[in-house]
């Protein structure tokens, strides 16, 4: 897939745009200045597959609290900021590798000037952008509501701005919780602009629907070539959008690290209780280190001929199952140990990936 060409921003120890792999971020929601459990769930987003953290910057314990959240956690930290260009300065003196910031509600042009000169001298990005919630009223007037063009324009006037004050290592975001509003705005975006563009569809609701509506947004971008890091917001533990944002990268084949599940969807002809096991699996192989696709099929009929490309799987029959590895038969394995037999399998996979090469 070709990617649209964008500038590129580094982000701390990551690169966003300018064919740079597309990232995964996600927003923290302990209390920052809480540095403990603020790096507890670092760590565990990190584990999850997250390049890049957000964190809200309410205080100025907040802010201090950037430098050991970034040194133990090991991501680099977006300083989200609100209203006050005071936290924005104070998140930059305390070494945030990107500012989040909306220069339309920082107080006027001269803390935006501030904040701007702070980011210079320190090589800070600054992400601006728009969502549907927050719209100027002048732009909501100019073009007759909240729309795609009026949330492109919005995005592109805010980048203007900071171009105007010599600034442009800037991102930008644009979000709806309409999908399609989404990714209509961010196509007259990409048009005009070539600004690395933040992809994720706000306020997208608990994970039985934010998955696909942020999957059908933020997928259907990435398949036409734009975007250049993703958030999946959800209502839910932060791992949660870590995972989908994950999912969403490699079904789209911008990430082909980690361990891939495929599954049957169950028919007449599946003997054995598949969807357990396709629940245990899924438990048990979460952050799984190890790069290979993995298929738990219902029936030997079809089972290891549909997953013949698997690196390992199991093909359920009547009271046991077939364990085989690229497409070929390891041996029959009893029902109840079919799913410990794949795990075993799997979980040696990931000792000889890990281990060291003896002969170096
Ligand atoms: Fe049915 Fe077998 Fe296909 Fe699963 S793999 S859907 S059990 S035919």
């Amino acid at each position: 897939m070709k990617r649209k060409p964008t500038r590129r921003i580094q982000v701390g120890t990551v690169a966003i745009g300018g064919g740079a792999p597309v990232s995964v971020q996600s927003m923290t929601n302990t209390d920052t200045k809480d540095i403990a459990s603020t790096v507890r769930q670092v760590l565990a987003l990190k584990d999850a597959g997250c390049d890049l953290i957000r964190c809200a910057i309410n205080d100025e314990m907040d802010a201090k609290a950037i430098f050991s959240i970034k040194e133990k956690g090991g991501l680099p930290l977006i300083a989200d900021i609100q209203f006050d260009h005071r936290l924005a300065l104070l998140a930059l003196e305390n070494g945030c590798d990107c500012l989040r910031i909306n220069p339309g509600n920082i107080g006027g042009e001269e803390k935006v000037r501030a904040i701007v000169k702070l980011a210079k001298e320190t090589d800070t990005p600054i992400r601006v952008g728009v969502n549907s919630g927050s719209l100027h009223q002048s732009m909501i007037d100019r073009y007759g509501g909240v729309n795609p063009m009026s949330l492109a324009e919005s995005a592109l006037l805010q980048v203007r701005q900071l171009e105007e004050m010599g600034f442009t290592q800037i991102k930008v975001a644009i979000k709806s919780s309409r999908v399609m509003d989404t990714i209509h705005a961010c196509r007259l975006f990409s048009q005009k602009s070539d600004y690395p563009l933040h992809l994720g569809i706000t306020e997208a609701g608990p994970p039985s629907t934010g998955r696909i509506k942020s999957a059908v947004g933020i997928g259907t971008l990435l398949a036409e070539g734009i975007g250049d890091t993703i958030r999946v917001s959800l209502t839910a533990d932060p791992v949660e959008e870590v995972r989908a944002g994950v999912e969403i990268l490699k079904a789209c084949g911008l990430r082909k690290e980690g361990l891939e599940l495929i599954s049957c969807p169950t028919c007449a002809r599946t003997k054995i209780d598949l969807l357990s096991i396709v629940k245990e699996a899924e438990q048990q192989l979460q952050n799984k280190k190890v790069n290979a696709t993995v298929a738990i099929m219902g029936c030997a009929v079809n089972g290891p001929g549909e997953a013949r490309e698997a690196d390992i799987g199991i093909a359920g029959g009547k009271g046991e199952g077939l364990l085989f590895k690229k497409g070929k038969i390891l041996r029959k394995v009893p029902e109840d140990q079919l799913l410990d037999a794949l795990l075993q399998e799997i979980a040696q996979m990931e000792r000889n990936t890990n281990e060291p090469d003896k002969c170096s």
